[in-house]
Parts: structure tokens; C-alpha cells; sequence
């Protein structure tokens, strides 16, 4: 027989046109049908959250819902002859917290194939101090690297620097040897960047429209977490050869660009998604997380919050002011 449990979550509702989130008790036979039923100790907070939460269809499309795009726990039951209960497993991305209740909620029920292992001697708190943001931030690299980006080439830009993925980002970038230049438009956030691994922080205004369509490259490769303009102004200051991973929309979905960075400098333009990738992929990234890729300085610096702090702060990704790594713990 199936366990039936009662359990807080955090729940949004549509109220009048308007999306509230409160905590609710739930019970486990209120999840979806799945192999894996979860409880959930850890999750961490991510801008996709802040669109499920407010509402955005996009992301949501039927409410009431559970957010939580990621999830860290121990497995209460199994019907999978692959993982079984009691095993620790990470669960990211595919449908988590978008249309299925996600890890703001302390039990959630997935199948097996949502679920990678936890990496030997992490727990959950630190699985997700990574978190969603933390795999993108990986797989940007990677990517770059995979194109051959080397340091020689000269500084590397990360732009949403101090965001969830920005911050990975520019640490992750710096242990391996790159030179960093920190795109930020918090200038009160420069010292914290600088202690991530950062050569040197700039303002938001380096990414400022520029009528020409190529200007003086500045940088030998990037990534970029905010898409829109600052992505396409980017793109004209790439050394030739060079690589920018892309990954997110903040700034705006829309790229208009010319190719004259693409065939006059062979730039290449990167696209990464955390989301539907093979779970062989995302394990593969959670193993060098928890080897020779660890970011202590991100690891010390990650802020725990309960589910009463979840609105502020989900609030604070839409404004844009959110920084560094957030962790949801349900204790
Ligand atoms: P955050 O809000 O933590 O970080 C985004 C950062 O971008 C902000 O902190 C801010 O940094 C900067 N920023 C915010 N608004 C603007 C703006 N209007 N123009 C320019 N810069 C801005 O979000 P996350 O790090 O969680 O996510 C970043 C992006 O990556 C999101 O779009 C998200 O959806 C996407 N994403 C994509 C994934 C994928 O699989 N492709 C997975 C995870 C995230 P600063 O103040 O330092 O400039």
C-alpha cells in the first residue's frame, strides 16, 4: 500500500487575477502517479521559480501548484527496480516545479528517470547549494571548453554575474584558470565577486546598445545568463574564434543580431539547456561538482531560508536583485 503522509508545501493559488503563495498541509496521495516518492529535505531557488510563482504560463499552466525546480531527498518508496528506498538522489529540471509539484514542497513524486544519485560524501543541503543554477553554470563551461575555450585566449565575460547561475559561473571559470570579468549591475556586489574568482567587475552599461554591428573584441570567450540585449552586444566583442554560452532571458528572449560576428570572427554562439538533457549529461556535470569542479567560496557563501522567506525572495529574482545561491531547507 502506497504511504500516505500529510506534508507542508509551499502553494501557489490564483486569487482574483492575483498569484498568492502560502503554506499548506498537503498529504502524498495528493502527488501525481510516479515511481519515486521523495521526501524532500533541500531545494533551491531559481528565476524560473519566480515566473512559476507569479503566475507566468509560460512556466505554470494550472494553479494550484507547488514550485520548486529542483529537489534534494531521500527516497521513501520506489517501485523502480533501478533506485531503491532509502538511496539519496537529485532531481532537476524536465517537469519539476513547472507543471508538476515541485521541491517546495517536502514530498515529491517523480519517475526514476527525473533521478540522478547523490555524488558520494554530499548530502542534500549541499546538492542544492548548487542546485539547478550550479548544473547550468557547469554545463556553460563545459560547453565552452568542448569548443576548446582556454585562458590563452584571453578574459572570459560572465554577464548576470552575481545571479544564481552567474555567480557558479564566474567561481567555476576562475578555479580553472580563466581570467573573469564580472558583468554586474550591482556595484555594491563587486567585493563579493571579486572573492568568487572575478579580475575585475564592470557595470551593465559594457553591454549598452551600440548602433555598429562589431566593435574592438574585448573578451575571448563568455557566457551569458540574460539573453536580449546584453547578449547581442556580446556577440560584437568576442576575439575571433571565440565561444559565448547562452542560457537564460532576463534582459529579454529576443536576439537581434547581424551574422558579422559569426562570419567575420567565427564566433560561436552556444546554446544550453539544463532542463530536458539526458540524465547521463546532468550526472556527468554533479560528478565534477563534487570533485575536481567544487566551488568552495560558492559553498560558504549560499544563504538557507525557510518557506516563510520564500516570497521576498522570489520577489527579488523578478526585480532582478536576487544574488548568489539561495537554499530552501524544510527542517
Ligand atoms: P538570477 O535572477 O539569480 O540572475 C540573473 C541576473 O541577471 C541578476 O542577478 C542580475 O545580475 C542580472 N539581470 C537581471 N535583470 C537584468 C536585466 N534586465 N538586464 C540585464 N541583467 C539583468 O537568475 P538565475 O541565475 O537563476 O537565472 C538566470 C537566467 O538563466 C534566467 O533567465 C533563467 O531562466 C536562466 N536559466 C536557464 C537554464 C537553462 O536550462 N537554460 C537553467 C537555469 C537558469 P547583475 O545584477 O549581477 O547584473
Amino acid at each position: 500500500m502506497p504511504t500516505k503522509t500529510d506534508f507542508k508545501a509551499w502553494r501557489v493559488e490564483e486569487k482574483d487575477g492575483r498569484y498568492v503563495g502560502s503554506e499548506q498541509t498537503l498529504n502524498t496521495s495528493d502527488l501525481p502517479d510516479g515511481e519515486i516518492l521523495i521526501r524532500v529535505s533541500h531545494s533551491s531557488l531559481n528565476y524560473k521559480d519566480a515566473l512559476s510563482a507569479s503566475g507566468n504560463k509560460g512556466v505554470t499552466r494550472t494553479f494550484p501548484h507547488t514550485p520548486g525546480i529542483d529537489a534534494a531527498g531521500e527516497v521513501v518508496e520506489s517501485s523502480s527496480p533501478d533506485i531503491s528506498a532509502g538511496s539519496k538522489v537529485i532531481v532537476t529540471g524536465y517537469d519539476l516545479g513547472m507543471n508538476t509539484d515541485g521541491g517546495f514542497g517536502e514530498y515529491i513524486r517523480v519517475p526514476a528517470g527525473w533521478c540522478v544519485p547523490m555524488p558520494a560524501g554530499w548530502d542534500a543541503r549541499k546538492a542544492m547549494i548548487y542546485g539547478t543554477a550550479g548544473l547550468t553554470a557547469g554545463l556553460c563551461v563545459q560547453k565552452l571548453l568542448t569548443m576548446g575555450a582556454n585562458p590563452s585566449q584571453g578574459p572570459v565575460a560572465v554577464s548576470g554575474a552575481s545571479g544564481a547561475v552567474g555567480s557558479v559561473t564566474v567561481e567555476l571559470l576562475a578555479k580553472l584558470g580563466f581570467e573573469v570579468v564580472a558583468i554586474s549591475g550591482k556595484s555594491d556586489h563587486a567585493d563579493d565577486l571579486k572573492a568568487l574568482g572575478a579580475t575585475e567587475v564592470v557595470g551593465r552599461d559594457t553591454l549598452a546598445e551600440e548602433k555598429k554591428p562589431l566593435v574592438k573584441p574585448a573578451f575571448g570567450n563568455a557566457v551569458d545568463t540574460v539573453g536580449g540585449t546584453p547578449l547581442a552586444e556580446l556577440l560584437k566583442q568576442i576575439k575571433p574564434g571565440g565561444s559565448v554560452s547562452c542560457c537564460g532571458l532576463v534582459a529579454g528572449p529576443q536576439l537581434q543580431t547581424t551574422v558579422l560576428p559569426f562570419i567575420l570572427r567565427g564566433v560561436n554562439l552556444l546554446g544550453v539547456d539544463s532542463v530536458e538533457i539526458s540524465l547521463t549529461e546532468k550526472q556527468s556535470v554533479w560528478d565534477k561538482f563534487s570533485g575536481e569542479w567544487a566551488c568552495p567560496k560558492t559553498e560558504a557563501s549560499a544563504k538557507d531560508i525557510g518557506r516563510s522567506g520564500l516570497e521576498p525572495a522570489l520577489q527579488a529574482f523578478l526585480k532582478g536583485a536576487s544574488a548568489g545561491k539561495i537554499v530552501l531547507d524544510h527542517s
